[in-house]
Formats: C-alpha cells, structure tokens, sequence
C-alpha cells in the first residue's frame, strides 16, 4: 500500500492564524538522547514532556507541525477512549476497563493543564452533545449515561430528550441524546502550534521537512533522513496514519482514513437556527458527523469518509450530502473551507501502543485523539525512559492486524467499512 498523502487543501484553522514559525530541516548527522518521529499531539507530547526534563530531544516532521491529523480535526475533546467502557468491561476485564477510564479521564487533565501552563489560547469552550439517529439508541445511551454515573462516578452527562435535544441541535435527524459537560471542543492547530512552542521553550529541536526514512536499532537507534541521520539512545514513533514503512506493527495494525471537513460563511444569529445554545455535538452513526460553531460564528462540519490513501478531491462535496441530511436547511450552503484529514482507526478503535527494543510506539486512536494522543505522548514518552505499569498495561489491549496485513489489507477493509457506512443508510 502507497504512503497516505495529507490533503494540503488550507483549513480554516491555518487562514485565520499567522504564518507560522519554520524549523530548519536536519542538514547532516546529529546525536540526542531521545528522536521523535511526527510533529502532532504525540510527538509534540512526547517531545515537551522529555524537554521539559532536561533529555536532549530531537523532533522529525516530515512536513509541518500540525500538518496531520492534530492540525486538521474536528476540534472535539471526548471523554473516556473511542469504545465504551461496557464494552471495555467485557474484552479486557473491569480493572483494566477502569485503569482506560481514568486514563482517559487524566488526558483531559493533562490536557487542560498543559494549555494552562503554557498559556496556550486555542478557543476552550466545554460542553459536547451526542444526538441520536436512531429512536432505538436512545434508551441505551441514557443507559450508559447512568452506568458511568453509577460505576465510574461521572456526574458531568445529562440525559436529553427529543424535545431536550433540540435546545442544543435543531434536527428532524435525531431522536434524543446526552449532553457532556466534561467534553469540550477547541482550535486544534492553535493547540498543535502552542504545544510545538513550548517544547521548544523548554529545549525540544523540531526539524521540519524532514522525513524519517529507515531506521535501525543496533547499539541505540539511528534515524536516516534525505540529508543526515539522527542517532539516540531512544526513538519515539508518532506518526500515526501518515507513517509507512518505518515498522510492520504500525503499518498492519494502522489503517488510514480520510475524514472531510467543511466550514461555512460567517452565519451571524442564523446559526442558532441549527445550533440554540451554540454547542458542538456529533452523532450515533458508524460514519459520524461532527459540528460545532466557530468563534467567528461559523458552522463547522465533519462527515464523510474516504477509504483511499489519496487527499479527497472535492472534499465539500462529500460534507455536503452528510450535512443535508442533518440540517436540509442547509443544502445549499456554500462553504467558504473544505479539506480533508487521514485519521488512523484500528481494528478494535482501541490504540496501539508498543514497545520494540529501544523504540516506542502510539498511534491509532480512532478519531479519539484530541485528548488521548497528548497524554500517550507523554506516556510513552515516560516508558521511553523507564518501565511504568500503565504502559505494560497499554501494551496488552488487544489491537490485531488489520485480515490481509500490510499488504493485503487495503481492499479488504473498504468492504468491511463500505458495509458499515451502508449501515447508517438503512
Ligand atoms: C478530519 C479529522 C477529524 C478529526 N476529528 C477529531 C475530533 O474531533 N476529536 C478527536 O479527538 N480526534 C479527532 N481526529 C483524530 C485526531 O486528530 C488524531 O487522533 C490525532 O491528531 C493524532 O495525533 P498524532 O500526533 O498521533 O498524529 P498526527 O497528527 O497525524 O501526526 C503525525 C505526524 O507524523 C508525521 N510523519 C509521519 N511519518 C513521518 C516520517 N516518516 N517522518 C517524519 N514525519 C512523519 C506526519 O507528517 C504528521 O505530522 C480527527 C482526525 C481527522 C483527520
């Protein structure tokens, strides 16, 4: 399977911001304690979080800070991981199914804490509502709300009605939902940027443009880039979806999907038509769509999938028809940004998390990733160094290859989810 290619469509999210800082690409041979692969949430994490303990860390981007999924999402912070804890319950036990809850509880403290001290302003507004598209859902999301009430001690949800729900989404499409008020949702290139600013605050060397073509472990790691090579004593790989051919796990456990995104005209009042209380929320299908306003008053929606390793060409096109359905209002609603993004899913949406020799691995969270992949960072970033029982625990979730391998994979799968999607239709 080819390399995926990141759509380099500008966002909404890089029009509005200034140019960014550049980092010089590696020019010759280099040492450091600790390279880090991919300059997003993880890698960026991970990279601020060794800096910050004084380790001599380098940072390889293939492109640009931000420039994958971390600079191009749906800006939406979850809580808990990407399966439900129920199900958790039942495939790794409960005491691990609790570890994964509050792990995914201090990734959102890691990660408001982090924004916080390193002043980070990336437009935090709280509160993210699940809608339903099936009247059949509804029971059992109020079930669940209740079953993290109760096991978890999670008072943050608020179960809603169809009537409920409209104050936060005005649409036919749904039939009730829960309002998390310990959800939010943000700019997530601000976060990128300010993240990527303050590793280097704290020491962190990023070299952009710089991809890492083969790596070796003999006596340490080396990382060979087109124009020098980088050895340390550790390597971190945080290249999610946009990584290949750097390690079999990661390219057979990975697969890429190409989500798109588009962003409307500033809506004024019009967009509390859609939005009341100007809240982001997202919804029950397999194919999910997710929107939220922007500050400038804008409606932002995700929907739509590409199972292609190629940018989506018309990715407007494919936001379109979802966000018709949702808001038919809006049919013709020009959008003033389209783009699209490789998020990496794995078989179970649970992340893969490895070590191999002197090399540590996270990626995958599924479309999780705006909390986790920070905190994985850092974790990783933390097992890099030393042996730590979450990691350990990380490690045995179970993350299978994708049928058919790195190879075999590709058409394989664009059955299995084409079903899916086909699913949501029905
Ligand atoms: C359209 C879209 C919408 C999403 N919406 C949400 C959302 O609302 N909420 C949420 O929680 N998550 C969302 N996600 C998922 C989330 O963005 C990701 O889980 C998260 O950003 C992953 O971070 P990462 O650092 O692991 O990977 P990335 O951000 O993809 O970073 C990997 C970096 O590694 C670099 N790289 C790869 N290979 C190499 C190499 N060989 N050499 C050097 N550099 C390399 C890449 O260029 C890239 O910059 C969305 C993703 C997309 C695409």
């Amino acid at each position: 399977m080819k390399s995926p290619r990141s759509d380099s469509t500008p966002t909404w999210y890089e029009a509005g911001l200034p140019a960014p800082q550049r980092h010089a690409p590696l020019g010759g041979d280099r040492a450091a304690d600790i390279v880090v692969v991919g300059a997003g949430y993880t890698g960026l994490g991970a990279a601020l979080h060794l800096a910050e303990r004084g380790r001599d860390v380098v940072v390889l981007e293939k492109a640009a800070v931000g420039s994958g999924a971390s600079g191009r999402n749906g800006g939406q912070l979850h809580t808990g991981q990407r399966r439900e804890q129920d199900y958790l319950e039942k495939t790794v036990g409960a005491d691990d199914a609790m570890r994964l809850w509050r792990l995914a509880e201090d990734a959102k403290a890691n990660l408001k804490e982090l924004i916080a001290r390193h002043n980070i302003d990336c437009d935090w507004r709280e509160g993210l509502v699940e809608a339903e598209h099936r009247k059949r859902f509804v029971p059992g999301a109020h079930a669940y709300a209740r079953h993290l009430r109760d096991h978890y001690g999670y008072d943050q949800l608020e179960t809603l009605d169809r009537d409920a729900l409209q104050t936060y989404v005005r649409s036919d499409d749904y039939h009730g939902g829960v309002l998390d008020r310990g959800a939010a949702h943000l700019h997530p290139l601000k976060l990128a940027r300010g993240m990527a600013e303050a590793a280097v605050r704290a020491g962190a060397v990023i070299h952009e443009d710089t991809e890492a073509l083969e790596i070796s472990q003999q006596g340490g790691v080396s990382v060979r880039t087109p124009h020098g090579t980088v050895r340390a004593q550790r390597l971190i790989l945080a290249g999610d979806a946009l990584m290949r051919g750097l390690d079999d796990q990661a390219d057979s456990c990975i697969l890429p999907i190409a989500s798109t995104i588009g962003v409307t005209a500033p809506m004024g009042e019009r967009l509390k038509d859609f939005l009341p209380a100007l809240t982001a929320a997202f919804d029950s299908r397999f194919v999910v769509n997710y929107f939220r306003p922007t500050p400038d008053g804008r409606l932002l929606f995700g929907g739509g999938e590409s199972y292609s390793t190629e940018p989506v060409a018309n990715p407007g096109r494919l936001v379109r028809a979802a966000m018709k359905k949702v808001f038919p209002a809006l049919a013709d609603e020009p959008f003033d940004y389209a783009w699209s993004g490789v998020v990496g899913v794995t078989t179970t949406r649970l992340p893969l998390v490895r070590r191999m020799g002197n090399a540590v691995l996270a990626a995958g969270y599924s479309g999780q990733g705006l909390a986790l992949a920070p905190y994985f960072g850092r974790l990783i970033a933390e097992a890099a160094d030393q042996a730590d029982a979450r990691f350990d625990m990380l490690t045995r979730l179970p993350t299978p290859a994708f049928p058919g391998g790195a190879h075999l994979r590709w058409p394989l799968m664009v059955a299995a989810m084409s079903y899916f999607a086909l699913r949501d239709r029905l």
